[in-house]
Parts: structure tokens; C-alpha cells; sequence
């Protein structure tokens, strides 16, 4: 199969008949071979009723339907997991992606030998209020990552080749950087396209200012990851450890000096008259907290890898031995 296109979407009924028909037109025009895989992101509307409705007349359909709103990131990595085509395209389900830019992406990752192609909505047509943070939300990010060479981060539109969606995991609001992930788990080829945006045609935009808070949190998580290996709490255990060492230190240093006085005559004063000795041990007791706080972290990520925990309702899928789950 050539091409797999991984929908996320929440409340877009409206849109999708548009949508898989553009689609669908494409593709008949290239001669793609394609899956159209809607992950139903726990709708209140009837957007899975609307899915169900198209599959009965285009059989590249799939989908699969959480049980409630699990956000953008859990319903791109379902789509990952499941996508069977060579080539992985992202799109949003709101029309503002448009289905032309399909077969330039193809070629770029077939052809250019691209690991991952992102668009970029050049002219934009969002509200100020989105695109004023969203570019400085992008220069950090391009600091952070090192991927100098990408403008837009987080647009919906994307192109993989299979084997990068295999591996890497998009959890929490991580979609925003899939790019970083990527170069983390060595997929360097990253490749951008101007691509056309469009209104909103349907509804409104799912996603509130929150989103640039999240943003920046999930970025320093990142950040840390990359630069201190798998796990950021060994960072915390390190720095307590020296901390706590500097204070034992520290203390031993106060201590002799006492000893010291004391055997060359000087007037004998307990080691606990000093104010030193009581910064030196509360630099040892911060360093011994930080330490256990740091290994309490490390349990908890060893222990619980729960990231990606949701659960699925219904799923569609078009070969018969792999029905229901
Ligand atoms: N979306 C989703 N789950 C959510 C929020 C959004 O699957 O919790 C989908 C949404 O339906 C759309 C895409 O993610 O297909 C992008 O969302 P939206 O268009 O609201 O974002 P914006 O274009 O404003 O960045
Ligand atoms: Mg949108």
C-alpha cells in the first residue's frame, strides 16, 4: 500500500463527506493505493456515525473510535500504531489541510528519501491571537531542537515514512514536536513544504490558549530528555548526590577544624557553636532529599509507563480476520 492518511479529529462531522471525498479524488487521480484511517477522538457529535456512513461506499476506510476526548496526541499515535501504507500522512479533519498537497509529499519522502516532511502554512488563516504566540512558540523550538531548518512545527500536515511512526510514541501534547521526537530517535532526513491553508470552514478550533502553556512544558520535558538521557529524574538523583556529597564535605572541613583548634590551645568550643557547620548540613539534608526525590521519580517512570493509556469503543478495519477489538 502506498499511502496511509491518519486523521485525528474531534467534533468535525460536517467536514469529513468533504473531506474523504477530496481524498479519495486525489488518489484515484495518482493511482495511489491508500487507507484513510479516522481516529474518532471521542466526538459528542456524529462524526463515527458519519465515518461508518462513507465506509459503505469507499472501502479504503478505516477508523477506530475512543470511548471518550483523549486529545490529539493519544488519536495520532493509534493511527501510527495501525497505518499500513509506505508512506504516513497527517492531516486535521477541518478542511484547513488541503488533500492536494498528498502526491508532492509522497514524492518527497519516495524520491527526496526524506524521513519526515512538515508543512509549513506560510500565510496562514488563523486569528492574530494564535499566530503571534505560535511564532515565537516556533523559534524556541527551533533553538531547542537543533532542527533549524523547520518554520512551523505543529502543522497537522505531515509526511513519514513508515518505519519513523513505528518508532517514536506521541503522548501527552507531544504532537507538537513529532519533528524532535523524531530527530531523537535518529530519524535525521527532515524536510519542510509550504503548504496552502485554509479558513475553517466548519466549527471552531479545538484547542484553547492552554495550548501554549502545555507547549513550553512539553518542550523543556523534551529538552531534558534529550540532553540527559531517557529518564530527567537522573538528573535530580545526580544533582542530589553531589549536593550531599559537597555537604559531607563540608562538614568533615568544619569538624577537623574544631579538632584542630581545640589540640593547638585555642578555647574549647563545640563543633555545633559554628554557623558553618549548620549551612554544611543543611547542604548534606537538601542533597540526601533531592537524592531520594530524584529516585522516588526514577521508580515512578520505571514502574508505571501508562502515557498512553486510553481506551478504544469501536474500531472499523478492512480486512475480515481483523475485526472488532
Ligand atoms: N483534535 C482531536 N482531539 C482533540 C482536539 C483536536 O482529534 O482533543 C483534532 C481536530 O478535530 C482537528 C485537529 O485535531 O482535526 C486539529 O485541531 P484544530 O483544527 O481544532 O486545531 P487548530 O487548527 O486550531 O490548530
Ligand atoms: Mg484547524
Amino acid at each position: 500500500m502506498d499511502i496511509s492518511v491518519v486523521i485525528p479529529l474531534y467534533n468535525e462531522a460536517e467536514s469529513l463527506p468533504e473531506l474523504e471525498a477530496w481524498i479519495s479524488r486525489v488518489m484515484n487521480q495518482h493511482g495511489f493505493t491508500y487507507e484513510i484511517l479516522f481516529i474518532n477522538d471521542g466526538s459528542t457529535d456524529d462524526s463515527w456515525e458519519v465515518i461508518n456512513k462513507l465506509r459503505e461506499h469507499n472501502p479504503n476506510i478505516r477508523g477506530v473510535s475512543f470511548r471518550r476526548n483523549y486529545g490529539k496526541s493519544p488519536a495520532l499515535n493509534t493511527g501510527f500504531s495501525r497505518a499500513k501504507g509506505d508512506v504516513v500522512i497527517t492531516m486535521d479533519a477541518d478542511l484547513q489541510d488541503s488533500p492536494d498537497e498528498i502526491p508532492e509529499l509522497y514524492r518527497m519522502i519516495t524520491e527526496d528519501k526524506y524521513d519526515l516532511v512538515s508543512g509549513w502554512k506560510q500565510k496562514r488563516y488563523d486569528p492574530l491571537s494564535k499566530t503571534i504566540p505560535t511564532k515565537l512558540f516556533n523559534a524556541t523550538a527551533r533553538k531547542v531542537s537543533g532542527i533549524h531548518n523547520l518554520h512551523d512545527f505543529n502543522c497537522g500536515l505531515k509526511a513519514y515514512r513508515n518505519k519513523v511512526v513505528k518508532h517514536i510514541e506521541v503522548y501527552g501534547d507531544m504532537h507538537r514536536y513529532i519533528p524532535y521526537l523524531a530527530k531523537n530517535a535518529g530519524f535525521n532526513r527532515i524536510g519542510e513544504k509550504v503548504v496552502h491553508h485554509q479558513a475553517r470552514k466548519y466549527g471552531t478550533t479545538k484547542f484553547g490558549l492552554d495550548r501554549f502553556v502545555n507547549g513550553y512544558l512539553d518542550l523543556a520535558t523534551l529538552w531534558f530528555t534529550a540532553k540527559f538521557g531517557v529518564k530527567p529524574m537522573h538528573f535530580f538523583g545526580l544533582l542530589g548526590s553531589l549536593m550531599f556529597i559537597l555537604g559531607f564535605i563540608a562538614v568533615a572541613v568544619v569538624g577537623f577544624g574544631k579538632l584542630y583548634d581545640m589540640n593547638h590551645g585555642n578555647p574549647y568550643r563545640l563543633v555545633t557553636d559554628s554557623p558553618y557547620f549548620y549551612m554544611a548540613l543543611t547542604l548534606m539534608l537538601l542533597g540526601s532529599q533531592l537524592f531520594l526525590t530524584g529516585f522516588i521519580g526514577e521508580l515512578v517512570v520505571r514502574n508505571s509507563d501508562r502515557r498512553n493509556e486510553y481506551e478504544i469503543d469501536e474500531e472499523i478495519t478492512t480486512s475480515p480476520d481483523n475485526n472488532q477489538v
